[in-house]
């Protein structure tokens, strides 16, 4: 039998093609692929943001069903939720297992996610068996070294497709918290005041975030007024337009909602240089500056020094997630009281992956999922 991918054979060029449908190693599995979000990576990478060894199969938040398993998958694999069985919905976290021998596993043990040894579905080189190492494709091959998701029965279906981004978001807050046992003030905690600056879907699912987490005042920004709309209904408190005010009116603005001194906690969420020097405005001084959005490098902005040295901030960056993220994303989509499945925009087939891509940042567009069975 014969599998449907969409390859990409170089940044805007996406062909179908075919492939054999390959037979699981003994420490591997064949996952039928059933939704896969399109992310804004996918979108860079198709834009020639992304370096990268084309061709290479995007697409990296799965939700499929266990087609066929090798009979030590479960013992090799870090099956959580599991053991599981063919028939079993299952997501896939992108990045694999780390190597444990790099200088980052030895000596920053904990950040999995700066390991160089890891390979990760949806970004790696697509031309040696068993090619199917990303999800827009029919089928993809799960090896060895990956960690797989059992979905919990009582996550809806719908909203199932949304735990990598949700992975992400919980990150981003996560690491909002201060360190270790925290001083009174610092960091994020229950009560705390954010920004959000930026509504596309990683913004509006940190505002859920925030929201179930405790947070204090949630103010959110963008230049769309639906998405801004959007960011009430995930539970910001106060929504500000960029493009009917000047930086300084919603620094005042931000001051004025929290004491006349800023927010506590300003998450960085629109991917655009200039947010995150606005971020540096608009957070307190002794605060925390969370940078999510620059996932690909969209380039330079100005940023006076000063302020992160006068205000004695703390900033942080956020590179994906540790691979156990994808628990915390699946307890918060098992709880959460967000109306998540209104992210969940547009459902494309396979061989309209390219039209997906090119409706990403549109307006009331916000999850794209490509459906490769439908
Ligand atoms: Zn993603
Ligand atoms: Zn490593």
């Amino acid at each position: 039998m014969q599998v449907q991918a969409a390859v990409m054979l170089q940044p805007g060029q996406i062909e179908i093609r075919e492939f054999d449908k390959p037979t699981p190693a003994d420490d591997s599995l064949l996952l039928q692929v059933d939704k896969v979000g399109i992310c804004g990576s996918d979108k860079h990478m198709y834009l020639g943001h992304t370096a990268l060894k084309f061709p290479v199969i995007p697409g990296h938040e799965v939700v499929g069903t266990v087609s066929e398993i090798g009979k030590n998958a479960n013992q090799v694999m870090n099956v959580m939720g599991g053991p599981i069985k063919a028939g079993d919905r299952i997501t896939v976290v992108p990045g694999s297992k780390n190597c444990g021998r790099c200088y980052y596993c030895l000596h920053v043990p904990g950040r999995p996610t700066l390991c160089s040894g890891r390979t990760i579905y949806g970004f790696s080189n697509s031309e040696t068996p068993p090619y199917l190492n990303g999800e827009f494709s029919e089928y993809t091959y799960i090896h060895g070294n990956s960690w797989v998701y059992k979905i919990p029965k009582d996550i809806p279906e719908e909203i199932s497709v949304l735990t990598e981004p949700v992975a992400v978001a919980t990150r981003a807050v996560e690491r909002a918290c201060a360190p270790g046992l925290p001083q009174v003030g610092d960091g994020y905690s229950i009560g705390s005041s954010v920004a959000v600056l930026g509504c596309g879907p990683i913004g509006l699912l940190v505002i859920a975030v925030l929201r179930d987490s405790g947070a204090g005042t949630i103010i959110a920004t963008d230049l769309v007024d639906s998405r801004l709309e959007m960011a009430e209904q995930m539970g910001a408190d106060v929504v500000i337009n960029v493009g009917n005010t000047t930086p300084e009116e919603r620094v005042e603005q931000i001051q004025s909602l929290t004491n006349g001194v800023g927010v506590d906690i300003a998450i960085e969420c629109a991917g655009i240089p200039a947010v995150f020097s606005e971020a540096l405005d608009v957070v307190r001084r002794g605060g925390k500056v969370i940078e999510v959005g620059h996932y690909t490098d969209s380039g330079e902005t100005q940023v006076r020094p000063h302020q992160i040295c006068n205000k004695d901030l703390d900033v942080c960056g956020v590179w994906a997630y540790p691979q156990i993220q994808f628990q915390t994303a699946l307890d918060f989509l098992q709880r959460t009281r967000a109306p998540l499945h209104k992210l969940i925009t547009h459902h494309l087939p396979l061989n309209q992956l390219e039209i997906g891509i090119d409706m990403l940042g549109k307006e009331g567009v916000y999850k794209v999922v490509i459906e490769p069975q439908s």
